[in-house]
C-alpha cells in the first residue's frame, strides 16, 4: 500500500522540504501545505518536479481549524485517506518575554501549537478506524530546556509533548503511534536569521558536536518513525540535537 505522507510547511525550504524529499525517497505519496499568502508555491512545486519530485501541495493555514479542515477535506477527496500526518509548520516571534506582545504571543502558540490539535483532528479518526497511522510532530529541543527571547516559542514547543504524550495513549492500542523529534539548531532559514556573531558566541559552543544540524538528518529519524519497523516507538520525544540535551 502507498502512503499518503501530509507535511505541513514544506515549502520552507528547510526542514519541511527534506522531509518532503525523504519520504517520497521512501514510496510515500507526498503532500505538503503553504500558507494562503504564500505566492511562491508553483514556483517551488515547479523547482521539486525539475529534481524528479512530484509532490501535491494545498494552502492551508494551520493555525485555522476550518483551513485545515478543507485542506484535508480535499487531500483525502483527491488522493484518499492520510496515513502519515507530519506537523512540521512552525513560526518564531523572538523577543524578551517584556517586550513580547499579545499578538506575539498568540500568533506563535496558534500556529506552532493548536496546529497541531486542527490537522491531527482532521486524520486521527480515520487513522484509528483503518488500524494504522502515524502522527509525527517537530517540536524543539527549546521546547525542553528553554531558551532566551523564546518564551512564546518555548511554552508551544513544550505544550506539543503534552499533546503527543496523552493523545498516544488514548490510541495505544489502535496501530496509530503518536511521536515528537525535537530537533536542535538545524541550519535552515529559522536558524540563519540568527546574526553570526551569537552563533559562534553562544550557539555552537551549547553543541558537543560543534555544528548545526542538517535537516536531511532529522529527515532520516522522521522516515523511521514513519515507517512499520517504528511500531513500538510511542508516547517518544527524541531528541536529535548534536548532544545538546546533555548540558
Ligand atoms: P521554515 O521557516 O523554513 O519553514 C516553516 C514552514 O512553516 C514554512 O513552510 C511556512 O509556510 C510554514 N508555515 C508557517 N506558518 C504557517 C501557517 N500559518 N500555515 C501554514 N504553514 C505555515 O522553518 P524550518 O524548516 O526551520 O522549521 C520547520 C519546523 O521545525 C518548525 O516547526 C520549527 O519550529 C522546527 N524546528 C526547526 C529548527 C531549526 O533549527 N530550523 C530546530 C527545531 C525545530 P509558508 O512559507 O508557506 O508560509
Amino acid at each position: 500500500m502507498q502512503c499518503i505522507a501530509l507535511v505541513t510547511g514544506g515549502m520552507g525550504g528547510g526542514l519541511g522540504e527534506a522531509l518532503c524529499i525523504k519520504l517520497a525517497a521512501l514510496g510515500n505519496r507526498v503532500v505538503t501545505t503553504f500558507s494562503p499568502s504564500n505566492m511562491k508555491a508553483k514556483d517551488w512545486l515547479k523547482s521539486m518536479r525539475d529534481q524528479g519530485y512530484s509532490f501535491n501541495a494545498y494552502p492551508c493555514d494551520v493555525a485555522n481549524l476550518n483551513s485545515c479542515r478543507e485542506c484535508v477535506g480535499m487531500i483525502e477527496n483527491d488522493l484518499g485517506p492520510v496515513n502519515v500526518l507530519v506537523n512540521n509548520a512552525g513560526i518564531t516571534r523572538d523577543m524578551t518575554f517584556k517586550k513580547m506582545t499579545a499578538e506575539d504571543w498568540d500568533l506563535v502558540i496558534r500556529t506552532n501549537l493548536y496546529s497541531v490539535f486542527n490537522m491531527t483532528k482532521q486524520v486521527m479518526d480515520g487513522m484509528v478506524e483503518r488500524g494504522w497511522g502515524r502522527v509525527i510532530n517537530i517540536s524543539s529541543a527549546v521546547g525542553q530546556k528553554g531558551a532566551y527571547g523564546q518564551t512564546n516559542y518555548s511554552a508551544s514547543k513544550a505544550g506539543m509533548h503534552g499533546f503527543t504524550k496523552a493523545l498516544a495513549l488514548e490510541v495505544a492500542t489502535k496501530g496509530v503511534t503518536v511521536n515528537t523529534v525535537s530537533p536542535g539548531y538545524i541550519g535552515t532559514r529559522m536558524v540563519k536569521a540568527i546574526p553570526q556573531n551569537i552563533l559562534e558566541s553562544k550557539i555552537l559552543p551549547q553543541i558537543p558536536l560543534s555544528r548545526l544540524g542538517n535537516p536531511e538528518e532529522v529527515a532520516g529519524l522522521v522516515a523511521y518513525l514513519a515507517s512499520d519497523e517504528a511500531a513500538f516507538v510511542h508516547g517518544a520525544n527524541i531528541s536529535i540535537n548534536g548532544g545538546q540535551h546533555m548540558f
